[in-house]
């Protein structure tokens, strides 16, 4: 998104060949924007200043300074799970609004989980940000800054290689305060747009975002590295499949009858079932891509033996995923996370009987809030 008539051009909105342009429309040399990218993805400001930048003339400079703004989203509150391996940001926007961001480790892989809109317009019931309701969409250098934050949050922290068990986030604490360049630093490699809000429902500012966050130049995410979450925007997920974006898809589902999803996910009214897994069915036959299909598992709810078999039979024939995730309990909504031996029982059913690959995702960082939209409801005051 570009700037209005004298508002400042927030850079990290920009693509390399918007920045270019930017420069070109200014009367400035390309080479000068291209030092301004790389201080932009490659050092990963962390500040802006005339002296950050003493390669750019005092006219480059001064005519940013004036004319731009970089877009940093400070750190309003930071917090480690107690097992070291999830990090979550609370990060102020510009309006004083606040979003969550969350830096997660798995085995050999570092995933950013970013936030696409401030609070949610879906009202999924047993979620933190859909309690909070909806306030306004995130721009694409919104959404940028904080694959920035958590980029550099990893250079200054380091520990860990690619092929390494992550040490705990905690462990590298003493060496955060210098700026780690050596190969044995780990990069950010992997995006998810799960953190607060429905990505689909702020589509262009998204797709632009991760154009940005593509540029080899930059970032240099590879598109088989983001995975974009939907709750079940019909026309949403159409439009993914025309443009044949080379993404990876994750729609939630959390029930295979339209009765109960509409109980758990209030857009499924609008959208309802039969017309999402119509979408999805061309999403597939469109793009040749498997989907992700995610599975809150409540206790009680859609954890019986009877609501695997339903599912089974819903993506009969799909090319499928299910990713089986037990609930992040929020203050508004009083289910309880699924035992584990259920989960178990669960996917067992979807793969003796029905060939269905799953996965139960490790439920990561629930001392800190971690479900989306937690930390932004517990922590309003004392961010
Ligand atoms: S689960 Fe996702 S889509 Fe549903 S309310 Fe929460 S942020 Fe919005």
């Amino acid at each position: 998104m570009l700037a209005t008539a004298n508002a400042p051009v927030p850079l990290y909105d920009l693509t390399r060949a918007e920045l270019l342009g930017l420069f070109g429309r200014w009367g400035f040399a390309p080479v000068h924007g291209e030092r301004l990218w790389n201080y932009l993805y490659l050092q990963l400001a962390g500040a802006f200043s005339a002296d950050a930048l003493p390669e750019l003339p005092a006219k480059v400079r001064t005519r940013l300074a004036a004319e731009a703004t970089l877009g940093v989203l400070p750190t309003a509150l930071e917090t480690d799970s107690s097992d070291g391996f999830t990090r979550k940001y609370l990060l102020a926007l510009a309006d004083r609004a606040r979003i969550e961001t969350v830096l997660m480790r798995f085995t050999g892989r570092v995933t950013a989980c970013l936030s696409t809109q401030v609070g949610c317009a879906m009202g999924c019931v047993f979620c933190a940000t859909g309690q909070m309701g909806y306030t306004r969409h995130l721009t694409a250098g919104e959404i940028v800054a904080q694959a920035v934050h958590v980029a550099r949050a990893l250079r200054q922290g380091g520990g860990g290689r690619g092929d390494e068990i992550y040490p705990p986030l905690a462990a590298p604490k003493a060496t955060r305060a210098g700026l780690l360049t050596s190969a044995a630093t780990p990069r950010l490699r992997n995006i998810v747009l799960m953190g607060m809000g429905e990505p689909l429902h702020n589509y262009d500012a998204v797709m632009h975002a991760i154009d940005i966050l593509r540029d080899p130049n930059g970032l240099a995410l590879g598109a088989e590295r983001i995975t974009l979450s939907t709750v079940g925007v019909v026309p949403g997920i159409l439009r993914l499949a025309r443009e044949k974006r080379p993404l990876h898809l994750a729609v939630s589902l959390h029930a295979a009858t339209q009765e109960e999803r509409a109980a758990l996910v209030p857009v499924a009214k609008k959208w309802p079932l039969d017309e999402l897994m119509a979408a999805c069915r061309t999403y597939s036959e469109t793009t040749g891509r498997r989907i992700f299909y995610e599975w809150t598992l409540i206790d009680g709810k859609n954890d019986s033996p009877d609501h695997a078999r339903a599912v089974g039979r819903l993506l009969r024939g799909l090319p499928a995923q299910v990713n089986l995730i037990p609930l992040n309990p929020t203050t508004g909504y009083e289910g309880a996370p699924t035992h584990s031996a259920a989960a178990r029982q669960f996917q067992h059913i979807l793969a003796q009987e029905f060939s269905l690959p799953s996965t139960v995702r490790q439920r990561r960082g629930i001392d800190i809030a971690a479900g989306c939209g937690q930390l932004a409801v517990v922590e309003p005051r004392r961010a």
